[in-house]
């Protein structure tokens, strides 16, 4: 039996092990903001890890788990990135009332899709080659607020500096029932607008009063008239609010914002017209202000993600699988920290399903052994190229 027959063999004797390791992180309540969870998660991860052979190093923030930092083998050389988030979208408590279960072959449960069945995926290739005698040099990251775009770390630099040398990257992300692999994803740039206005009893006196809202609502419509599909980017302001009572003019107004684009070269235009809204005044008296909250740069397609996609293809063709396309997804991840250092990323690795960051988030179980397989295949072409 080949490295590549008895990491399969690994894979389809051990779906229980698999099972249960994706059951246990999805019982961990590692959702946005429960530290406790990440550092949970990420010693799971860690652990695992080291039996592999994988020496660990950490990077610890105040309000999220620790990113930790698994590395084997010689890395002068080139080696591969198995990356990840731990944590979920969702808040604390999140997999008490809705527990990992399994009904007709599809998966349930906060972040069984996004990503714990990636997480799981990663660490169980890694264990199925080990087992096969692969001891490839490689690191693997994983980050734990992901999900709130880092708004408690500064892991986006982390991943930059730590991909600096890498030969390729993979990312776990959610996959999509499609199988197709994500080479492109858009950025996501998040902002706030307030407009501070002037109180006024609205009977007694009216005049003196600045509508901050009627402001806003200037300002609403202005904004989402940016949007421009051919150009590959949409505005939304998704979050309102302001005033106090009917009968007092608003005195302050706060809309949140989430801008899409599809190259990282757009931003600071986009950012220009923004502020040029935000600047202009429409209700005499009333000022505003523009704070960017947090995003994801754009994953951009460099050429070396086609040349990945490649070897996935050949990996699924050869072994008789659906033959995988390439995605540009909407949504924004990791992978684009990669991808800015120039290291070809293939993302949306991880387990099949839908309706990721809602409840109705399902993930079929098949998937997880498909994409195990998929991974093992495209990790084992990476190295023979490399070798
Ligand atoms: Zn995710």
């Amino acid at each position: 039996m080949d490295c590549k027959e008895k990491a399969f063999q690994w894979v389809d004797t051990h779906h229980d092990d698999m099972i249960s390791l994706w059951k246990q992180m999805v019982s961990i309540d590692s959702g946005i903001g429960v530290k406790e969870g990440g550092m949970e998660m990420g010693n799971l991860c860690a652990g695992i890890l080291e039996k592999l052979g994988f020496s660990i190093r950490r990077y610890s923030f105040e309000k999220c788990g620790d990113t930790i930092i698994g590395e084997r083998g010689d890395l002068s050389k080139p080696y591969p990135i198995l990356m990840g988030h731990m944590d979920t979208v969702f808040y604390e408590g999140e997999p008490k009332k809705r527990p990992f279960t399994i009904k007709d072959g599809v998966a349930y449960g906060p972040g069984v899709l996004d990503m714990k069945g990636g997480d799981c995926i990663a660490l169980s290739v890694l264990t199925a080659l080990h087992e096969a005698g692969f001891d490839f040099p490689c690191k693997v990251i994983l980050v734990a607020d992901e999900e709130p775009a880092h708004c408690f770390s500064n892991n986006p630099e982390i991943i930059e500096k730590e991909s600096k040398g890498a030969k390729c990257a993979f990312n776990f992300e959610t996959g999509f029932p499609d199988h197709d692999i994500t080479v492109q994803r858009r950025g996501c740039w998040r902002f706030t607008i307030e407009t501070f206005g002037r109180g006024s009893h609205v009977g007694n006196d009216p005049k003196h009063g600045r509508s901050a809202i009627n402001e806003m609502a200037h300002k609403i419509l202005d904004i989402e008239a940016l949007t421009d599909y051919d150009k590959g980017y949409n505005v939304n302001c998704g979050v309102i609010e302001g005033g106090t009572v009917p009968n007092a003019t608003p005195a302050y107004c706060k809309m949140d914002c989430d801008f899409r684009y599809i190259s990282n070269d757009d931003l600071p235009k986009l950012k220009e017209m923004v502020q040029k809204i935000v600047d202009h005044v429409y209700v005499d008296g009333v000022t505003s202000k523009l704070t960017t909250t947090e995003g994801f740069d754009v994953m951009e397609r460099i050429p070396g993600n086609m040349e990945l996609l490649k070897i996935a293809q050949e990996v699924a063709k050869e072994e008789g699988w659906p033959v995988p396309g390439p995605k540009l997804c909407g949504g924004g991840s990791d992978a684009a920290y990669t991808c800015k250092m120039g290291v070809p990323t293939l993302c949306s690795m991880g387990v099949e399903g839908e309706f990721n960051h809602t409840v109705e988030e399902y993930a079929n179980v098949d998937s997880l052994f498909a994409r195990a397989k998929l991974a093992i295949g495209i990790l084992l072409k990476v190295g023979e190229k490399q070798s």
